[in-house]
């Protein structure tokens, strides 16, 4: 998954182009900038990638999750529907609004489990933010029927599943808003980034504003803009968006190197009978960023776990044991351990989380061993990588 993996003189010479130049920031400063605007062709360019009509680039997808709740009117005591399993960034995105993350079950797609989303929803609910975990998607159209009968808005996270795709449309620009990270270690990295991505127009048009303390962005006299309404900074610079135009435009290569290896790994984990694999929705196609699977029980894919890291095989996770993926693990959010004081209605909306339990999250979870897929490993590599992993899973299970 890194794009940083594959650094090239593309990457350089689009960063010395801005250092050349001289101009830092995306906004603004138009005669120094003789036409350098890294930022507006990088979100041209996600316009064409994402197939949608508006992109909004800020400075993280922690950021564009953010942003793109704010855009949608997500606030003070609306709840939010996430995914138990997922990275940190979800709620702290939500809370950041001073909103509620009301966190559920996923099911075997390692995604929201449709069900459970319903089965959650109350008054408050506001928005339904599925989470395309490792490459792959939830079943939009089982989401989207949810979103639509109790007129909730739909927020897709698609940071690790950039290049993936539900029945023809980019993962990011299938819910009403989409959001991606471009941080270092994802598909195509700015260093730091990330983007809103959406069809709808007052959505863009705020995302615009609040991601640049609310700046209109209307003539060009940046101290001349009004400020229709509050706002922050959330920018990208030009420097970050130079290295991820560069990466963009090699998606395409990323995607296929990815599909690849992917491929060769599980082709080979596929002969093992007790191995199966994370269901892919009907009409999706996963990014290959991550290949995920299933063994028996908890114990085995622990025992695997352990045997993959004595046998040298780096980048797979049981995320049963992760401290950042899984709820699990996140104590801090359950004591709510929070360096200010937290309003009533956040505190008294994270009460369930003293009690609740997540049997169903548990039980994929457990099983569950998330490889990352590499784009710098040579096919021998991979060949020689996907024996071992065979071989330590024969062997536990045998
Ligand atoms: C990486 C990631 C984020 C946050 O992105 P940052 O750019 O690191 O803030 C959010 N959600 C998911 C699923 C991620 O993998």
């Amino acid at each position: 998954m890194p794009g940083f993996e594959l650094f090239s003189d593309l990457e350089r010479n689009q960063v010395n182009d801005v250092l050349d130049n001289g101009v830092l920031m995306r906004y603004g400063f138009d005669g120094m900038r003789k036409g350098h605007w890294k930022a507006k062709e990088l979100e041209a360019e996600l316009e064409k990638t994402f197939d949608s009509n508006h992109v909004q680039l800020v400075s993280s997808g922690t950021a564009a999750v953010s942003v793109a709740l704010a855009s949608a009117g997500v606030g003070a005591g609306d709840e939010v529907i996430m995914p138990t399993f997922t990275f940190v960034a979800s709620f702290e995105a939500i809370m950041m609004l001073g909103a509620i993350p009301i966190l559920v079950d996923i099911d075997d797609t390692l995604t929201l489990d449709p069900k459970a989303v319903e089965a959650a929803i109350t008054s408050k609910t506001k928005a339904v933010m599925v989470v395309q975990m490792c490459g792959s998607m939830g079943d939009m159209d089982a989401l989207r029927k949810v979103c639509d009968f109790h007129s909730l808005i739909f927020v897709e996270d698609a940071c690790q599943a950039i290049g993936g795709s539900y029945k023809g449309q980019p993962l990011g620009s299938i819910a009403d808003v989409g959001c991606f990270s471009f941080d270092f270690v994802k598909t195509i990295t700015c260093g730091e980034g990330g983007a809103v991505v959406t069809n709808n127009k007052d959505f863009y048009t705020n995302a615009d504003h609040y991601s640049d303390h609310g700046h209109d962005h209307i003539g060009s006299d940046r101290g001349a803009e009004t400020h229709p309404f509050l706002g922050y900074n959330f920018r990208i610079s030009e420097l970050h968006a130079a290295v991820g135009l560069a990466q963009v435009k090699r998606l395409p290569e990323f995607i296929a190197i990815q599909k690849k290896n992917y491929s060769i790994i599980r082709d080979e984990l596929a002969k093992i009978p007790e191995v199966t694999f994370r269901t892919v929705p009907e009409g999706g196609e996963e990014s290959y960023s991550f290949l995920n699977f299933f063994l028996p029980d908890a114990d085995t894919a622990q025992k695997v776990s352990v045997a993959f890291k004595e046998s040298g095989i780096d980048v797979c996770w049981n995320y049963y044991q992760n401290n950042w993926h899984y709820i699990r693990k996140w104590d801090h959010l359950k004591d709510l351990k929070s360096l200010f004081p937290v309003s009533k209605e956040v505190k008294d909306g994270l009460e369930y989380l003293q009690t609740k339990s997540f049997e169903q999250s548990d039980a994929y979870i457990s099983r569950n061993i998330s490889c990352l897929i590499k784009l710098s490993w040579t096919e021998e590599e991979v060949l020689k990588r996907a024996r071992i992993m065979a071989d330590c899973i024969s062997e536990i299970c045998k």
